[in-house]
């Protein structure tokens, strides 16, 4: 299981998202990448084996100014450590672009599913069946995709998506895996782990399991897998990075047991 981090907001998304990503660092991953809407109805990414320094080797000027984007470290569970396999994943269409921490366990019987409806599979990946699952759900509205897709996978997550077709929005989720949103006036955040995110702004919602949030530049609504609002308190973090980052415990790897 390793990290996700978002933005959408009032200023660049890039330098937010790849400082995050850097963050998480210390849970080790294999690859990494980013998926950034160009306002033209499409998604950009860049994503590459090993190191975030990999990423940011291939990023180019066209990106600088986009203020809608997803980026991921992959630590494999479906298919081996590659670009090809490293999040974020790109729909059938090119149109959904999919970050993920966790694992769908039906993944296989979804994928025989999409395969006779005519989907295509680039990867090897758990998650871009998860992906085009929710292409085949979509019918001009993100998060209705997403909630129809949450009742169809089994198994664990945390995710965050992007549409090029309804482009105003992340729409995030979680199973099992932890999300973090961040409020600020500049946008907000969404991250697998608050040492992503707080150098930005303090002022946090966790989202709990089976609950979605769609996440635009000033505003969170937050639902349950019926599409019931839920209220969230937004909290302020009081801890020092380093107190974030060991999330209370003495060692990053007790914390890890302990969000297991
Ligand atoms: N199961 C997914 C994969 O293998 C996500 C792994 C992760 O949590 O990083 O790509």
């Amino acid at each position: 299981m390793c990290g996700i981090v978002g933005f959408i907001g009032k200023i660049p998304c890039l330098p937010i998202i790849i400082n995050g990503l850097k963050r998480l660092e210390y849970r080790g991953y294999d690859s990494a990448g980013v998926a950034i809407l160009n306002g033209k109805n499409e998604i950009l990414i860049k994503k590459a084996k090993g190191k975030i320094i990999e990423v940011e080797k291939i990023l180019d000027e066209s990106l600088d100014e986009l203020k809608v984007g997803i980026g991921h470290t992959r630590w494999a569970t479906h298919g081996v450590p590659s670009t090809v396999n490293a999040h974020p994943h790109l729909s059938a269409n090119a149109k959904i672009a999919l970050v993920h921490n966790g694992i769908i366990e039906n993944y296989s019987a979804l994928k025989e599913y999409l395969l006779r409806k005519g989907f295509t599979f680039q990867s090897q990946t758990d998650t871009e069946v998860f992906t085009n699952l929710v292409e085949s759900n979509f019918h001009g509205n993100l998060e209705e995709a997403v909630i129809k897709s949450l009742q169809e996978v089994v198994g664990t997550f945390g995710i965050a998506v992007i549409c090029s077709l309804d482009p105003q929005k992340i729409v995030v989720a979680r199973r099992g895996s932890p999300i973090v949103l961040g409020v600020s006036g500049q946008g907000t955040f969404v991250a697998s782990d608050p040492s992503a995110i707080v150098a930005h702004t303090r002022d946090v919602v966790y989202l709990k399991d089976n609950e979605i949030a769609v996440l635009t530049e000033n505003s969170v609504e937050v639902k349950n897998i019926n599409s019931e609002p839920v209220t969230h308190d937004i909290l302020r973090i009081e801890m020092t990075l380093e107190a974030i980052e060991k999330g209370g415990f003495n060692h990053f790897m007790k914390k890890e047991i302990f969000e297991q």
